[in-house]
């Protein structure tokens, strides 16, 4: 290719919406243009590079035994209604009504897969079998963000496997997992996976494939000792040592009008003498349960509570009853259950509300002055709680999610009458399902993001996904034809050995073309210059290590594939 026919245009000014480097970079790059918010084109630069991300993946993913197909976009409704997610992903669903009936267009592919798959499934016989697709996703995501991260239209790589048990839907699983660790190695990401929660789209077992980003909006738990890691969701704290109940402390009422919540109730009590801090006051919070029963929730003041699965907040109209702003864990009727983190056992006594309008209690002693049903893990871990696993202590991370890998057992054949197999004994059981998904559209954002200056000035990309892994550049005031020739020779001889190589042919200065090239970021220039001709050399420019080596003219091809061999592999 040559920069003359390229769909490119110098680009200097920084774009105006564009926080993150790396949404900077794409756009000054001319990878990506926003046709509205978070929906974008890609231009040739960038579906080039999306083009080198899917083939790694293709790759990866077949090796692995899966067969690639194509579900439609374009879902009727009911098959939506069948599985309940209609309601449970309403919110961002984007549902399109058109003369021919209701639709949706896909976020996921759940519901469709199982329609493609289900005729051809019908003994034990025909399973295990694993496919994925390279298709678009819609999702009406409320903040959409740092250009390619988080899109209402993306491109997602969706894997799913159909097994007859627990212990082969394990065994399937584990194919994507580790086809995931060579996607993500060859894309020279360094993904982690974390254990997660599982979210709407359901299912027992799942890991997130983090990349530690500053601009990420996850956070995953990490233990610098034992390596585990969990995101922040999923994470549990280890036990923090519990203490003695305090003895000689009586539990006192103050009257605290007008001073809901903690940080409130803080200042009021200690303008009454009380010795209190946020730390020291007990978050009462009512909850509601799947059955509808009330539970009170009891975590320090200085945590944030973990809404534990299957519960609630409760509303306005479920706290009748109960004063608002003023709940404390004591003298509940046997009918509220109260459930408390492990956290509370760690201090003698806590204050908090006294369950009457206005009023606070101070000295409350666990086991003496409040009684806890059962102590469940209910605050959000932070940094510096210990591990559950071992003595270490847990560090969060900020994060990107590039990868989900889910075993969702029976949690969709369960109540699809369509997605089940003949066993061995000519029973009819719903199949065991696994579901994997790669951001093939917020990767390169993500790369981008690793590999760019902080300004977003330019990405320099790893060869596995550079349009061009090499720029050749004429250089030198008045370019003399056997620069020009030697310059377009070796564009041809470097793109026949099989390397993508971008040849820099427009009639502009050596500081723009330097520039642009460096826009388009390819991790190895060729410059090509009258003096270094004259001692039969061509200079090699390597920008990921930015070291430049001088080569014979003849043995450039051999170098720049050396080069890009070890630069690939480095970078694994
Ligand atoms: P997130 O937590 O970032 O919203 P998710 O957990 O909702 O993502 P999954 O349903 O697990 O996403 O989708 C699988 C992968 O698709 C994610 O790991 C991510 O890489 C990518 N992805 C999800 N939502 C978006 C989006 N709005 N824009 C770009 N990529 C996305
Ligand atoms: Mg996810």
């Amino acid at each position: 290719m040559r920069t003359s026919e390229l769909v490119f245009r110098s680009r200097r000014e920084v774009p105006q919406d564009a926080e993150a480097a790396s949404h900077k970079a794409l756009i000054r790059g001319n990878y990506i243009r926003r046709l509205t918010s978070g929906v974008y084109s890609f231009l040739p630069l960038g579906y080039q590079v999306l083009r080198n991300i899917e083939h790694i993946v293709e790759e990866e993913l077949d090796r692995a035994g899966a067969s690639q197909l194509l579900l439609p976009a374009l879902q009727p409704v009911d098959i939506w209604r069948a599985t309940g997610r209609i309601d449970k992903m309403a919110d961002v669903l984007f549902r399109v009504d058109g003369k021919s009936g209701s639709f949706v267009l896909g976020p996921t592919h759940e519901e469709a897969v199982i329609e493609a798959m289900s005729p051809d499934i019908e003994s034990y016989r025909d399973l295990p079998k694993l496919v994925y697709q390279v298709q678009t996703k819609f999702r009406d995501e409320p903040r959409a963000r740092f250009g390619l991260m988080r899109t209402r239209e993306f491109i997602m790589a969706d894997g799913y496997s159909f097994d007859i048990d627990r212990e082969t839907m394990r065994q399937s699983y584990q194919r994507f997992y580790e086809a995931y660790l060579a996607i993500f190695a060859r894309l020279g990401l360094q993904a982690e996976p974390v254990e997660a929660d599982a979210g709407s789209i359901g299912g027992d077992v799942n890991h997130e494939f983090m990349v530690a980003s500053s601009i990420g909006e996850d956070h995953f738990a990490r233990c610098g000792d034992c390596g585990y890691q969990a995101n922040i969701e999923a994470a549990r704290a280890g036990a923090h040592p519990p203490v003695a109940v305090a003895l000689d402390v009586e539990a006192v009422t103050y009257s605290t009008p007008n001073a809901p919540g903690i940080e409130i109730a803080v200042k009021a009590l200690r303008d009454l003498g009380a010795e209190v801090e946020v730390g020291t006051m007990l978050k009462s919070m009512l909850l509601v349960d799947e059955t509808g029963a009330r539970v009170i929730a009891l975590i320090p003041g200085d945590r944030t509570l973990k809404v534990p699965h299957g519960m609630r907040l409760a509303t306005d109209a479920e706290m009748a009853g109960f004063a608002k702003g003023y709940i404390g864990p004591q003298g509940h009727s046997s009918e509220v259950r109260v459930i408390a983190d492990p956290l509370v056992l760690t201090r003698p006594s806590w204050a908090s509300g006294a369950n009457k309008e206005g009023h606070h209690s101070v000295g409350l002693r666990v086991g003496v002055d409040f009684e806890v049903d059962s102590f469940v893990d209910l605050v959000v871990v932070e940094d510096g709680d210990p591990c559950p696993r071992c003595e270490g202590v847990l560090s969060l991370v900020r994060s990107v999610e590039v990868g989900h890998t889910f075993q969702l057992g029976l949690t969709y054949s369960g109540v699809l009458p369509q997605a089940r197999y003949r066993s061995f004994e000519g029973e009819e059981l719903p199949y065991w399902m696994g579901c994997y998904g790669i951001g093939v559209t917020r990767v390169p954002a993500v790369i981008a993001e690793q590999y760019c200056s902080s300004d977003g000035d330019a990405v320099v990309w790893p060869v596995a996904v550079a349009p061009y892994v090499v720029s050749i550049v004429g250089v030198g005031a008045t370019k003399t034809n056997e620069v020009t020739a030697v310059a377009a020779q070796l564009h041809e001889s470097i793109g026949q050995s099989g390397v993508s190589v971008l040849l820099e042919d427009r009639n502009i200065s050596t500081g723009v073309a330097m520039r642009d090239l460096e826009l388009i970021g390819s991790p190895l220039f060729c410059i090509v210059g009258a003096r270094s001709l004259a001692k039969g050399v061509v200079e090699l420019r390597d920008r990921i290590h930015d070291q430049t080596i001088e080569v014979p003219v003849e043995e450039i091809v051999a170098t720049i594939h050396t080069f890009s061999r070890d630069l690939a592999s480095e970078r694994r």
